[in-house]
């Protein structure tokens, strides 16, 4: 029994933890930018609407009781406006200040006008307070693209602020039955609306951030991949542009990688891969942007880099993988192998008037590389130093 009732609430102490961070991770700031951005249409949809169906209230106010119609479209029109001053607020951001003090201020803006309008008109009890079924119907969508927490505020505080007014006798007209039934039984629905909302919404954005994330990978390597790397570089060169600052970019390959492929298998091939990519990370700095172009070639941009940084940095990679043989041919062949890159390097110079063009860059170090294989691997080339030209000097100075 007294196991029983451990295991009760420490699951239960486990599902309150994961709520905390649930809750948490809907209030994080990247997933509040995410959602404004995505409800924004859906609020002003749901405004819209409102809007509507406030205009077809007054058509209805009239069928119903001719006599108080008139009085009873001044609450109308206080709630267009009220709408219209919403809509203007959540122009941009539906999560600024202005948006979010409108999204509070509106509908207690419509319950005021709603509760004092019905104290003024002859039967008022009897049938206005169906006009807060409104609320219940309409403010949950508009309030879904706020924060969590605040959606929910804003759902209690319009909820008892009827209730608040009462001892000022601003209530007079209000069904108090009525309205009780519509807020009592309404709210717990309302707010499980809002819950499902969330959660669905939740699931969209982790399921886009997974799928964005695979968009750019490269899956064996985990670095980026070729379609990222194009973009992303184009982004970084520009900056370059503007800033007046050079740029270099190393084109790798793994030399007689078909061999490998050959002897031992694409399994081992595979981990060869993997084995280049540990050993060349570690030289990247925070800036420098690693991707795979291809099968067992690699490009790195690298910002703020003169060509001879550059090549003194390919170099001191090609030795490094050099110096670290690969040994997941074991089972094959009890020495490791050693594999080597030939590297070839390009600058973006703005000095000398290069275009500021990743696929530009790319092809130039393409060419150095092209040179290095044809010089005997195992070696760093690169372009001259006037633009993007034919490649003029490759070698091993740490040979
Ligand atoms: P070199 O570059 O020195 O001229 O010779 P190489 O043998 O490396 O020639 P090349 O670059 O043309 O060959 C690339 C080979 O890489 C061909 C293919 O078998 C292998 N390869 C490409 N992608 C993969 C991969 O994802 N896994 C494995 N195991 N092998 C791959
Ligand atoms: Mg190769
Ligand atoms: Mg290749």
């Amino acid at each position: 029994m007294a196991m029983h009732e451990s295991s009760v609430s420490s699951r239960l102490r486990a599902h309150y933890r994961a709520l905390v961070v649930w809750v948490n991770a809907v209030h994080a700031p990247d997933y509040l930018a995410a959602k404004a951005e995505d409800f924004r249409v859906f609020t002003r949809v749901a405004l819209l609407i409102t809007a509507v169906f406030l205009v077809f209230t007054i058509i209805w106010d009239y069928a119903i009781d001719p006599v108080n119609a008139g009085r009873a479209v001044w609450l109308r029109l206080t709630e267009c406006a009220a709408a219209l001053v919403w809509r203007a607020a959540s122009w941009k951001h539906l999560h600024s200040a202005t948006s979010r003090a409108a999204t509070l201020i509106f509908p207690l803006v419509v319950s005021a006008t709603f509760i004092a309008i019905l104290g003024l008109l002859d039967n008022g009890p009897a049938y206005g307070v169906g006009g807060f079924l409104y609320f219940f119907i309409f403010v949950p969508f508009l309030v879904a693209g706020q924060p969590f927490s605040f959606a929910v505020l804003v759902l209690t505080v319009i909820s008892i602020f009827p209730m608040a007014v009462a001892p000022l006798g601003l209530s007079a007209g209000l069904n108090w039955a009525v309205y009780n039934a519509y807020v009592w039984i309404g709210f717990a629905p309302i707010v499980a609306i809002l819950v499902l909302c969330e959660y669905l919404y939740w699931r969209v954005f982790v399921y886009r951030g997974q799928v964005e994330t695979l968009a750019v990978t490269d899956g064996l390597t985990g670095l980026a991949n070729r379609r990222y790397f194009i973009v992303e570089g184009a982004r970084i060169l520009e900056g370059h542009k503007r800033g007046n600052r050079q740029a270099s970019l190393l084109f790798i390959d793994i030399d007689r990688f078909k061999r490998i492929n050959d002897t031992y298998g694409h399994a081992v091939g595979d981990a060869a891969l993997r084995h280049v990519v540990e050993t060349l990370e570690p030289f990247m700095r925070k800036s420098d942007l690693m991707a795979r172009y291809g099968g067992e070639e690699f490009v790195v941009l690298l910002p703020d880099t003169t060509d001879n940084a550059a090549f003194s940095m390919a170099d001191r990679m090609r030795v490094a993988l050099r110096e670290r043989p690969f040994n997941g041919v074991r089972a094959h062949d009890s020495q490791p192998l050693v594999l080597t890159i030939s590297v070839g390097v390009a600058s973006y110079r703005p000095e000398a008037g290069t275009p500021a063009d990743i696929d530009l860059l790319i092809h130039a170090a393409d060419h150095a590389l092209y040179r290095a294989k044809n010089d005997g691997r195992d070696r760093v080339a690169r372009t001259g130093t006037q633009g993007y030209p034919q490649p003029l000097e490759s070698g091993r100075p740490h040979a």
